[in-house]
């Protein structure tokens, strides 16, 4: 069943934040207390950009036991237009109709089932836009 849309809505948004810190301006993911350039904890969450270009990409074909399912499946460095860079598993489309350069947009997905407590993570994936 799907949860209730502002459920899912409040989960995506926590999904997507980092931080930007407040003495250097420097951004990055995932979410911590002190920032990853200067160290300094004056940070602050701020959501990600959810549309950015595909920099480089890769398909993974041997993967991890919980990943199995999905593979081959691609990954790609993508730029945030807010110019964070994350890595994601590219979907909703084909090897060959993935280009590096090409506009793609944040989608909320279920990233792997833990095979002994069946939990689910979900997080964000990058698709076509
Ligand atoms: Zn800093």
């Amino acid at each position: 069943m799907e949860p209730p849309k502002i459920w899912r809505e409040k989960r995506e948004r926590y999904l997507a934040v980092g931080i930007k810190c407040l003495d250097c301006e420097n951004k990055s993911f995932p979410k911590s207390e002190f920032c990853t350039k200067c160290s300094s904890n004056n940070v602050k969450e701020y959501k990600l950009a959810d549309t950015g270009k595909l920099l480089y990409f890769t398909q993974i074909t041997q993967t991890a036991q919980e990943m199995i399912e999905y593979a081959p499946y691609i990954v790609g460095i993508v730029e945030l237009d807010d110019t964070l860079k994350v890595t994601g598993q590219i979907v909703d489309c084909n090897l060959d109709e993935v280009k590096e350069g090409m506009s793609v947009r944040m989608v909320f997905r279920i990233l792997a089932r833990d095979g002994n407590e069946g939990l689910i993570r979900y997080g964000f994936k990058f698709a076509p836009s």
